[in-house]
């Protein structure tokens, strides 16, 4: 009946989510294919995501801190961006990692087929390649297909109205840009293209930039974003574009009324939505969640007895760890692991300027739980390090119970905090106290010793606060 293969594990998309898992359970020993439409494996997260975006913002922060240098004794003349090399470097690191990641399915013995799936029975789907179609069987198959930018009927994404995925690919710095949107991928890339040289206008619909955070955290960003120059206009609501030669108008409503700006660029980021909508759900009668997502149990199963869903298709934070950490626990239930999903250490990060991680609960969620807390919160601005490194700008905070003094949580604003969040997520994993991270000897001088004097401080025991 051309069934071309019979697999014990078909996956479906090679972003985060999709490689991860097809390596483990090559791993776990199961016979392995992945499919992936494009020419490239690495999904978004890789070739039009994460890694790009860190890329220029890399670029913008060297710059800035070049220009910006006279203040520590550095007087740097004839700096220029040449922004053509800038993206071509930005291309080389994504080679090297999409490159690692075929090496490793090659390694792991996965097969890799080009094409795109979709299901047409319970244990079968169908790979499209050009003119060619092929059947393969499954035991088990994961959905790992990501997601792609919303577009507003307002605002098609045509000549000068742009997605991420082409603000990531601009072939010069635009000198201007607004950006519908104040989330975290459009402070990212608005913060970034001011650094380089654009006047930059974000419209962000609700009362503040980045709403998923506390805003605490976010409004160190804000100052930043006034300092660059960039306008933020928060309750404001995007009505409609209008591109002539070289620009495009936008008009938008704060409070009833009508404002527009005209700029090179417009960037569009409200958000992301499933790739789920040429799948063949409706032939395995799949179930979603009210808000249009893949609905999936603990074990990242989904109706469909031998289907699975994980990454930016189910429900939950879009970010490519939790993409890969449910790609890993599919793939070991698959193998008759008894494995499931916890989401209690996730972090949320935000590459901004300055940085922002969270991870576990903030002081509001633990009150709200019922938590008496123990609050421990120190400066950058008294850490010997980031004085240093001329960084003296954010906070730890870590969040404890103070009847047990567990770690509930904590959050990071300033230089790092995107690297240092994974010590207080592996001390709430693995149960510590605070008093274990205060106990713990911290290198001095280092942006480390920030999180060991905020618990400290959550004890009452602060050496270099009062
Ligand atoms: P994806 O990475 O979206 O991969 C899905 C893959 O499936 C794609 O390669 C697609 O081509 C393929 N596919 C889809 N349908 C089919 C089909 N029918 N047949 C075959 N193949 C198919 N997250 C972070 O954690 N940190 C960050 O710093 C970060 N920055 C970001 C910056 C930007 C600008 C953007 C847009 C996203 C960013 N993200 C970040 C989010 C992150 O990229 C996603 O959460 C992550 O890529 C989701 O992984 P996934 O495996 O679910 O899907």
């Amino acid at each position: 009946n051309g069934v071309v293969e019979q697999l014990d594990v078909l996956v479906i998309g090679s972003g985060p989510g999709g490689y991860v898992a097809a390596i483990r359970a090559a791993q776990l020993g199961k016979q392995v294919a992945i499919v992936e439409k494009e020419a490239v494996v690495g999904g978004v997260c890789l070739n039009k995501g994460c890694i790009p975006s860190k890329a220029l913002i890399s670029v913008a922060h060297q710059y800035e801190a070049t220009t910006h240098s006279r203040e520590i004794g550095l007087q740097v003349a004839g700096v220029s961006v040449d922004f053509a090399k800038v993206q071509e470097w930005k291309q080389s690191v994504i080679d090297k990692l999409t490159g690692g990641v075929k090496s490793l399915l090659k390694g792991n013995k996965v097969q890799r087929i080009q094409g795109e799936a979709k299901l047409v029975g319970d244990d079968l789907v169908q790979v499209t390649n050009g003119e060619e179609t092929s059947l393969y069987r499954f035991a088990h198959c994961i959905l790992a297909t990501g997601s792609r930018p919303i577009e507003l009927k307002a605002f098609p994404y045509e000549g000068r109205i742009l997605s991420s995925t082409e603000a990531l690919t601009l072939p010069e710095i635009p000198k201007s840009l607004v950006v519908i949107g104040g989330g975290y991928i459009g402070i990212e890339l608005g913060q970034t293209y001011a650094k380089l040289g654009a006047k930059v206008t974000i419209l962000e619909g609700s009362d503040s930039i980045l709403p998923g955070f506390e805003k605490e955290m976010s409004r160190f960003v804000g100052r930043k974003l006034k300092k660059l120059g960039v306008e933020v206009q928060t309750g404001a609501i995007a009505k409609e574009a209008q591109q002539t030669v070289g620009e495009v108008t936008i008009t938008y409503e704060v409070k009833g009324e009508l404002h527009q700006v005209s700029s090179e660029y417009l960037l569009i980021t409200v958000g992301r939505r499933p790739n789920i909508d040429q799948l063949g759900l409706e032939t395995v009668n799949m179930k979603l969640t009210e808000r249009g997502f893949i609905q999936v149990d603990q074990q990242c199963k989904t109706s469909v007895q031998s289907i699975y869903a994980i990454g930016d298709i189910v429900e939950g934070l879009a970010l490519a760890h939790k993409a890969s950490y449910e790609g890993k626990i599919a793939a070991e239930v698959i193998a008759g692991l008894n494995s499931s999903v916890s989401y209690k250490t996730i972090p949320a990060v935000v590459f901004s300027d300055p940085e922002i991680a969270s991870v576990g609960l903030n002081e509001t969620e633990a009150k709200n739980q019922g938590y008496t807390v123990s609050i421990g919160k120190f400066p950058y601005a008294a850490n010997g390090r980031a004085l240093s490194l001329n960084a003296g700008d954010g906070f730890v905070k870590i969040i404890g119970d103070s009847a047990t003094g567990a770690i509930l949580g904590g959050q990071i604003v300033g230089p790092e905090a995107s690297n240092l969040i994974g010590e207080i997520g592996l001390a709430i994993e693995k149960g510590h106290k605070l008093q274990d991270i205060a106990h713990t000897i911290h290198a001095h001088p280092s942006l480390g010793e920030i999180i060991m004097e905020a618990a400290e401080g959550a004890l009452g025991q602060g050496i270099h606060q009062l």
